[in-house]
């Protein structure tokens, strides 16, 4: 059984504050800071640029990627680091539409982020040959799937809602068509179980500053299913995708595999930071995980659903259903989101009107679920959002 007690001893954990938005920004790892510093005054101070052969910092984006592909049923040598998910999921989407260029459609869902969104209205403009996004409802996306689909790009835990796709039903039905199938796992890896290579997925792309606790600005991943590794297309060809970046030759020829995706100089004081994140995920079951947050879940729930009749729940009831968040709603959401962050509850809200809570079983106790579901009662009982100071939207929600 995987202790969780002793993976939350590993967090930094402000006195007073409970978690609920790992789902957004996971939490400091306490040994993060001294990795951080280590990385930077004996490799960076003392060894400068040989540090990208003896401190293996080149080899860095490929070494973190077997770190990541074991949390998500990926095999070694398929995953990559580098970027921000919004270019990771550009990339991927390049990629498979190369693969099927006699088809024009592809298919999201109307619940997908709005940037996986966007780089596909971007990307649909620039190689300007008539491609179709189309964004059925989440429920609708299976009967979507039609032959004419070049790829069917989807985000498996819905951000607002926390609504989980069904990977391999969806995949399979993608397969049937001829269609190629991308899952962003921004909102499952850390978060749940996955299967990349048991569902048969072509391409998955995921950030790791959300569950997987990398920090802000952490790299994001990119996975290829090997039967694509030799012959995919790298959109962007940055030289450190190309098959020899120090030969500087003048002609771009991928590298082997998934480095072909690789763009440029990778970040290698966040990479510090992630292989820190990492450790800690050593000696979790993604099992118990699982187990473990369908528990917090399930008692949040029924606690502010017995305590708080206004709040209406706005992701799947069932378990299985969901991923790692639980989301209510309520009209009043931002300013009573407002009123939690003040009592040292914190989740997040999403527009219009979601209240969101994310439940990350590494350092989210059973305590704090109870304590959270106080605070919301509290709040909702007295009326303490209802102050024009908590009504003032900031930048970031
Ligand atoms: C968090 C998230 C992103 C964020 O993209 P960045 O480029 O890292 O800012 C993109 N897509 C999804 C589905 C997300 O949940």
């Amino acid at each position: 059984m995987t202790d969780f007690n002793a993976t939350r001893a590993q967090f930094q954990l402000p006195e007073g504050i409970i978690y609920l938005d790992g789902n957004s920004l996971g939490p400091l790892p306490k040994s993060a800071p001294d990795r951080v510093a280590k990385m930077m005054t004996d490799e960076w101070g003392k060894m400068l640029i040989t540090g990208w052969n003896r401190a293996g910092w080149m080899a860095a984006p490929a070494k973190m990627g077997d770190r990541v592909a074991r949390l998500i049923g990926a095999a070694e040598g398929t995953v990559v680091l580098g970027d921000t998910l919004s270019i990771k999921v550009y990339q991927a989407l390049a990629a498979a539409l190369a693969l099927r260029p006699d088809r024009r459609v592809i298919v999201s869902d109307s619940g997908n982020f709005p940037t996986d969104l966007y780089m596909a209205g971007g990307l649909i403009d620039t190689l300007g040959q008539d491609h179709r996004l189309v964004t059925p409802a989440p429920q609708d996306v299976h009967d979507a799937i039609t032959d004419d689909v070049a790829v069917v790009m989807l985000t498996q835990v819905d951000y607002r809602t926390g609504r989980l796709h069904d990977m391999a039903t969806i995949t399979r039905r993608a397969h049937e068509v001829g269609a190629l199938m991308i899952w962003d796992l921004a909102h499952s890896a850390g978060a749940l179980p996955i299967d990349l290579t048991g569902c048969d997925a072509d391409f998955a792309v995921g950030c790791t500053y959300k569950y997987l606790n990398s920090g802000p600005g952490g790299p994001a991943f990119i996975y290829a299913a090997p039967r694509h590794a030799d012959d995919m297309k790298p959109a962007l060809a940055g030289w450190l995708g190309h098959a020899a970046p120090f030969a500087f030759d003048p002609d771009y020829r991928p590298g082997v595999g998934i480095e072909r995706m690789r763009v440029g100089t990778p970040p290698i004081i966040q990479m510090a930071a992630l292989d820190a994140a990492l450790d800690i995920w050593e000696g979790v079951d993604m099992q118990d995980l699982r187990a473990r947050s369908i528990e917090l879940s399930e008692a949040f729930i029924a606690g502010v659903e017995a305590a708080c009749p206004d709040l209406t729940l706005a992701s799947p009831r069932d378990p299985h259903g969901r991923g790692s968040q639980v989301s209510f709603s309520h009209p009043e959401g931002y300013a009573i989101m407002q009123a939690l962050i003040a009592r040292g509850v914190i989740g997040d809200f999403r527009a219009p009107d979601i209240l969101r809570f994310g439940f990350t079983p590494l350092y989210t106790s059973p305590q704090d679920v109870t304590d959270a579901v106080a605070h919301v009662k509290a709040v909702m009982d007295d009326r303490l959002w209802d102050r024009p100071e908590y009504k003032t939207r900031a930048a970031v929600t």
